[in-house]
This record gives structure tokens, C-alpha cells and sequence, in this order.
């Protein structure tokens, strides 16, 4: 939590293209539900760090605009896709058939992070009547028959590493048409660990008219590129200068 007492007097640019995005200065006034709001603050995070005020309300505001953040490591990135994607999950299962988000990261270790922040947040989220959101883990280095398991399962939230999700979508003709959004996280990463072609593969295989946000804590031409083929026209882009 390095960067915390930040949060406090940076994200004032609200100003955007298109206008002011409305509310971007607190948790409690970004339209997130109650009960995220309670997890949040009892986890001891009362204040959104400049990405988290930025990029949330802008991926609540419009579900089909792609973000691509920029942000240093520690800056937050992590609660930025998150909170936007328990909010649209609604905290339950959701019955109807297939993986309705996707979160790719560079490494195993990453992922099982990943897992542990959205976890934690969901876990004091109860709606009656329905089961608890369903997580799935598909990293290199454990076994694939479970995590073929996993993947039919009808997961809610699906974090991998883009290696081992393409091997396991080609084995196995991985449905991925009913995914509404899509993270890539440490995308900069992603890059320098040659998961290009992998990713590309991957975003064939992803629906249009879903939302994607890219998450880096550099843009380098590459990822530019990437963005411009995978990412909607338009997106929304946050950056923050190195120092912010
Ligand atoms: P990044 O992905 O940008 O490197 P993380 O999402 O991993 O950053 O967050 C870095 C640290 O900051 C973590 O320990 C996280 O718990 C903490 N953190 C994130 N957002 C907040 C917040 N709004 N208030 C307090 N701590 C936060
Ligand atoms: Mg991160």
C-alpha cells in the first residue's frame, strides 16, 4: 500500500474527452453496490487511488467502452478491474451457461494474487438464493485434467495465464462466446514474456461486443498496436504519469 496517502489529492483530471465522469472521487460515489462497499472498507480501503477513481467509473459508466489504464506498480490497478467486475457479476452465479469474464495475467504467482484480492472482496457479498460466485484458476504448473474441470464448470471469473488458457481452449473447443469482459493485467509484461501471439489467438476467440481493459504500468508501440487491433475503437485512456 505504497501509494495510499496519494490517493488522497491525486485523480482530480476528471475532465475527459466526452465530459466529467460523474462521481469518481470516493468509493461510496461510484455506484458501487452496499455490500462491495462494506468488503471494502473492511479491508481497511477507504479511499480510491487515482487509477481506482479514473478507470471504475469509467468501466461502470458505459459496459461496452474498453479502458486502457496506465499506472505504475502499486498504484492500485488490481481494485481498478475488480470492483467493475464483481459489480456487473452482482456478487452471485450466474446460471446461465458459460465464462463471463476473464482476467489474463503474465504468471502463475500473479493469478493466484489476482484470485486472493477478488476472493476477499466477494466474500462478505451474500445474495439470497443464489450460489456464490464461481472462480476458476488456469496457470502452468498444475494439472490439467482439473483444471479442464474448472473450466467446465461454468466458471463466473476465469484468471489464467494466456499459455496454458490457449492449450486448454484448443484441446478442449473452449466455448468463450458468452465473455462481457476481459482484463489483461501487467499487459506490458504479458508482451516482454513473448504471450503475443498466444494473446492474439485468445481475443479471436472472444466475442465482440464485450468490454475490455487493459491494464500496464508501461506503454510501449507493441502494446499500442495490440490495443488498436483488440480493444474497441475509441477506448477510454487513463494514464498516469510515472510520478502520479
Ligand atoms: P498494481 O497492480 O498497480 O501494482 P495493486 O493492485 O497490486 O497495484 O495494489 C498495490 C497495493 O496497494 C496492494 O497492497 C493493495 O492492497 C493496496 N491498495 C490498492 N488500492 C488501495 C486503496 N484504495 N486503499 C488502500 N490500499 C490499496
Ligand atoms: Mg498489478
Amino acid at each position: 500500500a505504497r501509494d495510499v496517502s496519494k490517493a488522497k489529492n491525486g485523480g482530480k483530471g476528471k475532465k475527459t474527452g466526452g465530459g466529467v465522469v460523474a462521481g469518481g472521487g470516493s468509493f461510496q460515489s461510484m455506484g458501487l453496490p452496499p455490500q462491495l462497499l462494506r468488503s471494502l472498507l473492511l479491508r481497511g480501503y477507504t479511499t480510491p487511488t487515482p487509477i481506482q477513481r479514473l478507470a471504475v467509473p469509467s468501466l461502470m459508466a458505459t459496459p461496452t467502452r474498453d479502458l486502457v489504464g496506465m499506472a505504475r506498480t502499486g498504484s492500485g490497478k488490481t481494485l481498478a478491474y475488480m470492483l467493475p467486475l464483481l459489480t456487473r457479476l452482482g456478487g452471485k452465479h450466474s446460471t446461465t451457461v458459460g465464462i463471463k469474464s476473464v482476467i489474463l495475467c503474465p504468471s502463475r504467482e500473479l493469478a493466484l494474487q489476482i484470485l486472493r484480492v477478488g476472493k476477499e472482496l466477494a466474500r462478505g457479498w451474500k445474495v439470497p438464493d443464489a450460489e456464490p460466485l464461481r472462480w476458476a484458476l488456469v496457470v502452468g504448473g498444475e494439472g490439467l485434467e482439473e483444471q479442464f474441470a474448472l473450466l467446465a464448470a461454468n466458471p463466473d471469473v476465469l484468471i489464467a495465464t494466456p499459455g496454458r488458457l490457449l492449450h486448454l481452449a484448443v484441446e478442449s473447443n473452449l466455448d468463450l462466446s458468452a465473455v462481457q469482459y476481459v482484463v489483461f493485467d501487467e499487459a506490458d509484461r504479458l508482451f516482454e514474456m513473448g504471450f503475443a501471439s498466444q494473446l492474439e489467438e485468445l481475443l479471436a476467440r472472444l466475442p465482440p461486443g464485450r468490454q475490455t481493459a487493459l491494464f500496464s504500468a508501461t506503454l510501449p508501440k507493441s502494446l499500442v498496436d495490440f490495443a488498436r487491433a483488440g480493444l474497441a475503437p475509441n477506448p477510454k485512456l487513463v494514464r498516469l504519469d510515472a510520478d502520479a
